[in-house]
């Protein structure tokens, strides 16, 4: 995944942001540290670093929260979407499930693995369902009107 002329695109949930990157990618990582999961509100955060260089904000850009001494994190101030790491003015890591097709990636590395949340090791025994496990809950499904922003660019949103 790190061949030159690459392009991948993405956004916040709201489409109020909107990001391109045009050229390689560092690596893609999983992060089990304590900041990442109180920043994404999940788990363990889960990035793609880029050089600034082939990062452009396309529509909008994210707010800003200082959480270290050498760090801020990135989010869309209209829907909260948690959408970056940033440690130095060099790269940014853009969290995987902002892409637009984020099962492009597969994962370089787990950082502060001695802090992986418990749960997760047992993950693949947890018992699985689809996302609407009764008929009720798939008509429900079909009839529910999505306010997301679609996985690819639009010239007007909402
Ligand atoms: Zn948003
Ligand atoms: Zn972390």
């Amino acid at each position: 995944m790190d061949e030159v002329g690459e392009t991948f695109s993405g956004g916040c949930q709201c489409g109020a942001i909107r990001f391109r990157v045009e050229g390689p990618v560092i690596d893609a990582s999983v992060c089990h540290c304590r900041m990442c999961q109180k920043a994404t509100g999940g788990l363990f955060g889960a990035y793609v670093a880029v050089e600034n260089r082939y990062l452009q904000w396309k529509r909008g850009a994210p707010a800003h929260f200082r959480s270290s001494s050498v760090a801020q994190r990135g989010f869309c101030p209209a829907c909260g979407t948690p959408m970056t790491f940033e440690w130095t003015h060099e790269r940014t890591a853009i969290a995987i499930g902002c892409f637009d097709e984020p099962d492009y990636f597969t994962l370089d590395v787990a950082y502060a693995a001695e802090n992986m949340h418990p749960a997760i090791a047992g993950l693949v025994h947890v018992p699985a369902r689809p996302l609407a496990d009764t008929p009720e809950a798939e008509r429900a499904y079909q009839e529910l009107e999505s306010f997301q922003h679609p996985d690819n660019d639009t010239s007007t949103w909402p």
